[in-house]
């Protein structure tokens, strides 16, 4: 059950001292308090676990200091959506907005290599009027002698191109709970200039650890991809340690699933999930089509798969897009193959453009 005070309340006042000694009081709940600290205010949510068949949901609502009581199924009690449920499918991160009803795509470098290709993909982007990208500081590698990423030696060069660039958020995934302190270190020492989105990569999904290290900072939002080999039951769930440790900035990224079935492409494209996930969820969805298609194949009417995906993924209601380019992908330390170029950037956020207008149309003519 979670019990949503309204926004004003004062945690040193009687109507929460009143609230808190009568929760106390109920047997075999524990209280767990999640704060949402927003711009305007501070949301305080009460989570009530345990036996809370009991608890009498109408009393609880009317006492002084709830907005709302929300009994929640079992499954994702914080991302989940739940009968009743107000809450919101949005969070604000360095300016950006994202939710379930917005589009931000997130072009850039698979690895970073060297600074030269960091600031041409940042300089195309600003020149195209974008403020997010990817680059991956730290890359997780099948093989253990191929790159691993240029971890902490590249952060400063590319915070500070981000500024420079007027970049606000980069998708960078970490591995381990140091990287985030590193990140932290380099954004702290160049002064802040850009924000940081800690991306959980598909191998890691289900890194508890990981995810509950990650889940405890609040300061940087989080994107966890759908593990390639598990159900989506669990992918979700994983998605939901994150919040239960705290952060509930979370953005849950369709990736496509490891299988033969889905050859020549790397992965089986697995958008059509986009709208279970927003149902079943608060969580904005992002969709990867560079790790989902993996080659630069067109087809016969001479669009590259990976466009068609993407607006494939676009027009079922997308709200982010994470997708490889690279100024020289012949040059590229990882994924060259599947790296969209300069020139396609333009097009492709063009063809994103209409797949969205489409998407917003058929909203209006179905929802
Ligand atoms: C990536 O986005 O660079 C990546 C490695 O993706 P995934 O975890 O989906 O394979
Ligand atoms: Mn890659």
């Amino acid at each position: 059950m979670i019990v949503i005070l309204r926004p004003s309340i004062d945690k040193t006042g009687g109507e929460y001292t009143a609230l808190m000694d009568f929760l106390n009081k109920q047997p075999n709940i524990q209280i767990r308090i999640h704060e949402e600290v927003g711009i305007q205010q501070t949301l305080t949510e009460l989570y009530l676990v345990g036996d809370t068949s009991t608890l009498d949901k109408e009393a609880i609502n009317e006492m002084p200091g709830v907005e709302r009581v929300v009994r929640v199924s079992q499954e994702y009690r914080i991302l989940g959506r739940h009968k009743d449920d107000g809450r919101p499918t949005s969070f604000e991160y360095n300016g950006v907005t994202f939710s379930q009803d917005s589009l931000h795509i997130f072009a850039g470098l698979c690895a970073v290599d060297n600074p030269k290709h960091v600031e041409e993909m940042l300089k195309a982007l600003q020149e195209n009027g974008q403020v997010c990208t990817r680059m991956g500081a730290y890359k997780p590698r099948t093989n253990p002698y191929a790159f691993q990423g240029h971890g902490e030696n590249c952060l400063s060069y590319v915070f500070e191109l981000a500024g420079k660039y007027g970049i606000k958020v980069i998708a960078m995934e970490v591995t381990h709970e140091s990287h985030v302190n590193e990140i932290n270190k380099a954004l702290e020492e160049s002064g802040h200039p850009t924000g940081v989105m800690l991306q959980i990569g598909t191998r890691n999904t289900q890194n508890f650890e990981l995810l509950k290290s990650v889940g405890r900072q609040t300061t940087h939002p989080v994107l966890i991809k759908r593990g390639f080999g598990i159900t989506l039951e669990e992918s979700l769930n994983a998605a939901e340690y994150l919040a239960s440790e705290g952060n509930r900035k979370v953005i849950f990224a369709l990736r496509g699933m490891k299988t033969n079935m889905g050859d020549p492409h790397r992965n089986l494209v697995d958008f059509a999930h986009i709208p279970v996930v927003k149902r079943l969820t608060r969580m904005p969805v992002c969709i990867d089509p560079s790790h989902s298609v993996g080659n630069r194949e067109r087809s016969s009417d001479g669009i590259l798969d990976v466009f068609h995906a993407t607006v494939q993924g676009v027009i079922a209601g997308a709200n982010m897009v994470l997708v490889d380019f690279h100024p020289t992908p012949s040059e590229a330390l990882v994924d060259g193959p599947q790296a969209l170029q300069m020139h396609e950037l333009p097009l492709f956020l063009e063809d994103c453009r209409i797949a969205r207008e489409a998407y917003e149309k058929r909203v209006k003519l179905l929802a």
